[in-house]
C-alpha cells in the first residue's frame, strides 16, 4: 500500500475508539501518547494493527475483575515505541511461539479466526519493524513494536 506521513496520536485514538465500539465493553484504558509523533507508513494498515491488538486485549481481559489496558507511544531516538499492556491472563508459555501463526486461536469457533496477529505481524514487518510479545511479571500480555520516526 501507499506510505505517507502518519500522526501517531490520532491514529491510536481513532483505532481505540473503533475497537471499543465494536466490542461493546467497558474497560479502563490508560493512554500515554506523546504529541507530535510522526511515522512514515500506511495509515489504514497501521489502524488495523492497533484495532487488532486492542480487540485482543478486550477479549483477554473479559474475565478480569477490573479490565485495564495501557497504551503508550513515545519517541526513542529515531524510533517510535508503541506498547499495549493488559491485565488479562497473559499468554500460556506453550502458546507463546505460536500466536503469530495464521489460524492459531484459543477462542471458540466463531469468536476468533486466528488471523489478527498474523496480519498485524506482516503489516508491522512491512513498516520495517517487528511485533513482539512478552508476559508481564505481574500478569497480562505486553505487545510492542517500534516504527521509524519521520
Ligand atoms: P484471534 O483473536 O482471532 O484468536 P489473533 O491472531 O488476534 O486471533 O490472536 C491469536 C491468539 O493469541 C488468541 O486466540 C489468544 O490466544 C492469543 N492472544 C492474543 N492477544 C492476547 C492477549 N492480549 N492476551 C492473551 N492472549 C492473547
Ligand atoms: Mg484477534
Amino acid at each position: 500500500g501507499e506510505f505517507d506521513r502518519v500522526n501517531i496520536e490520532p491514529l491510536i485514538n481513532t483505532a481505540v475508539l473503533w475497537a471499543v465500539r465494536t466490542k461493546q465493553v467497558r474497560l479502563d484504558i490508560h493512554m500515554d501518547i506523546e504529541a507530535d509523533l510522526w511515522t512514515c507508513g500506511n495509515e489504514g494498515q497501521l489502524h488495523q494493527v492497533i484495532v487488532n491488538l486492542v480487540e485482543n486485549a478486550i477479549d483477554a481481559t473479559r474475565g478480569t475483575q477490573e479490565p485495564r489496558l495501557k497504551i503508550s507511544a513515545r519517541r526513542n531516538q529515531n524510533e517510535i515505541l508503541i506498547r499495549l499492556s493488559d491485565n488479562g491472563p497473559g499468554i500460556e508459555q506453550h502458546n507463546i511461539g505460536r500466536i503469530f501463526e495464521p489460524f492459531f486461536t484459543t477462542k471458540r469457533v466463531g469468536e476468533g479466526t486466528g488471523l489478527g496477529l498474523w496480519i498485524s505481524y506482516g503489516i508491522v514487518r512491512e513498516h520495517g519493524a517487528e511485533l513482539t510479545v512478552v508476559n508481564a511479571p505481574e500478569g497480562g500480555a505486553i505487545f510492542s513494536f517500534a516504527l521509524p520516526a519521520a
